[in-house]
């Protein structure tokens, strides 16, 4: 299975037994190897998923990414592992409120399980209480109570003021709000 020779050893890696190889690979520091695993990530990142896989499967986009911080972190790799981080990233971002709740329901529970800090990553864990404070979390006006955006988009518009659907304007950050 771990023989890098061959058209034939790259289509035996899985889901099931990556991250088996991928600790191989660490362990006897066989960098062909750590290229088929990054490669195999990079073309099955379409299958990765935060809010249908299981935490203890490399599918899920929080055991992928600390598979890929603890194992495959060399520059060599980057090309094949930037799309996938995309993935990562934009699972824990979400384009409205309704989303987001979605999101934070689901990391609820993962952040929840007892082999959570032991499967994920201090690295990853902090990907998530960034996305959980900050790009998962609703920007409410303080005139209508409401929430119509989220932090993480108010953010990219810095400095911008932000003018609530109630004709109230506040800036992305609440001591700058004015109404
Ligand atoms: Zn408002």
């Amino acid at each position: 299975m771990l023989e890098t020779e061959g058209p034939a050893e790259g289509a035996l890696l899985c889901w099931d037994n990556l991250k088996a190889v991928v600790q191989l690979a660490d362990k006897y520091d066989m960098a062909a190897v750590r290229c088929i695993c990054a490669s195999f990530l990079s073309i099955h990142r379409a299958e990765i998923g935060l809010l249908v896989h299981d935490l203890n499967s490399p599918k899920n986009d929080l055991n992928a990414a600390s598979l890929i911080d603890r194992y495959l972190t060399y520059p060599k790799l980057e090309s094949f592992l930037a799309p996938v981080n995309q993935v990562i990233s934009k699972s824990l971002q979400a384009s409205s409120a309704t989303e987001a709740n979605k999101v934070v329901s689901r990391l609820r529970k993962l952040t929840d399980m007892p082999d959570y800090p032991e499967l994920i990553n201090t690295s990853v864990q902090t990907r998530v209480l960034k996305a959980l404070t900050r790009d998962l979390v609703p920007v409410v006006c303080p005139w209508c109570q409401k929430a119509s955006r989220l932090w993480g988009s108010a953010s990219d518009a810095n400095d911008k003021a932000f003018e609530c659907k109630c004709g109230a304007n506040f800036g992305n950050l609440p001591h700058r709000w004015t109404l």
